[in-house]
Formats: structure tokens, C-alpha cells, sequence
């Protein structure tokens, strides 16, 4: 590999760190932001600053958000007693095209035995609060049809059980094995309506 001076060889190296980024790719970046303006790479810079200093979980739902509560949580139009669970904030996006109009649920994860993700690791522990307090009458489990999404809403579905709460599981109108991220909008609303009653 070419020898870099050493603010480039730093930036390559940080650039490489972004997932599907090879060397390659790293260096194609980084001689573009080079060669832009100084307005951009300080733009570049300052979105990338900004993003850990204003963005945080929201407290409720663990949604990523500028503001806490996040929009869904302190929505008055939105029905606070729905609450859809998803693995990860970009799921949000799927289940919004069903034009869903309750609040959410954020796992950041799925439960993964072999990479050492058990219920712990997940965030669901103000789930299980919210729904103990009995402020919830639905937890729509809305994990993707994966073994993982599926051994998830098991777990959570095991967990709440004990709470007067209805459990349901989104239909498999979304292709089984598949990401639920990537459900076009027909797709969504027909999960979302056909979802069904999670029998212990
Ligand atoms: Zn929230």
C-alpha cells in the first residue's frame, strides 16, 4: 500500500472502520474529501460531531432521537397503548409505510445464542416497565421473520405473559427469513393487519 502523509493515512484508517469499506474505497473518500472545498469537509466533520453530541435513546422506547421523549412517545395523536416492538430504529421506517398510528419499541438487537446475545444484552427492560404499569393494552411483536426474530418474540412473548396484556406477532406476509426493513408497503399493512394472537 501507498505510504500516506499521516493526516491521510489517519483519516483512510478511520474511514475503513465503516462496514463494506475496504482500503480501496477508504481511499477514494478520503482523496475526495480532500480535494473538496474546506466548506464541505468542515460540513462532513460537523454532521459527524453533531451526530453523537445531540443524538441519544429515547427513554422511553429507546428510539435513536434528538429530543426525549422521542416524537412517536410525545405524540397526543399517536395511541400511546399500541406498542410495536422492532430490532432496530430502521425498522421504524417499514412499519410507518403500514400506516401504523401507535408508538414503538426499540430492541437494538436480537437474541443471537452463538454471538452471545441473551435477553440481557436486549433493551427490553422498559418494555416490560411500561407494560407492568399497565399502560399498554397491545405489544405487537414486529421482530423479522428470522430464527432470530422469531426465538425473540417467543422470549418476549414468554416474558409478558404474566401481565394482562394482548400479545400479537405480525403475519408472515413478509417473506419468512427476510429483514422486515425491506417490506414494501402492501406488504407491511397485510402483516401488520393480519397479525395474530401469540398463544403460550
Ligand atoms: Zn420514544
Amino acid at each position: 500500500m501507498a505510504r500516506y502523509a499521516e493526516p491521510m493515512a489517519r483519516l483512510i484508517d478511520e474511514l475503513k472502520k465503516l462496514p463494506g469499506v475496504g482500503t480501496k474505497t477508504a481511499q477514494r473518500f478520503a482523496f475526495h474529501i480532500l480535494r473538496s472545498g474546506d466548506e464541505d469537509a468542515s460540513a462532513l466533520a460537523e454532521a459527524v460531531r453533531g451526530l453523537k453530541a445531540s443524538l441519544r435513546l429515547c427513554s422511553i422506547c429507546n428510539n435513536i432521537t434528538d429530543i426525549d421523549p422521542c416524537a412517536y412517545c410525545a405524540s397526543p395523536t399517536r395511541n400511546q397503548r399500541l406498542v410495536c416492538v422492532v430490532e432496530e430504529p430502521t425498522n421504524i421506517d417499514a412499519v410507518e409505510r403500514s400506516h401504523y398510528s401507535g408508538v414503538y419499541h426499540v430492541l437494538h438487537g436480537t437474541l443471537s445464542p452463538l454471538h452471545g446475545i441473551g435477553p440481557d444484552q436486549l433493551r427490553g427492560r422498559t418494555l416490560m416497565q411500561r407494560v407492568e404499569r399497565g399502560e399498554v393494552d397491545e405489544v405487537i411483536l414486529a421482530t423479522s421473520p428470522t430464527l432470530e426474530g422469531e426465538a425473540t418474540a417467543n422470549w418476549l412473548a414468554g416474558a409478558l405473559r404474566e401481565f394482562k396484556v394482548r400479545i400479537t406477532r405480525i403475519a408472515t406476509g413478509v417473506p419468512a427469513g427476510s429483514d422486515i426493513e425491506y417490506a414494501d408497503e402492501v406488504t407491511m399493512a397485510r402483516a401488520m393487519e393480519g397479525r395474530h394472537e401469540m398463544k403460550p
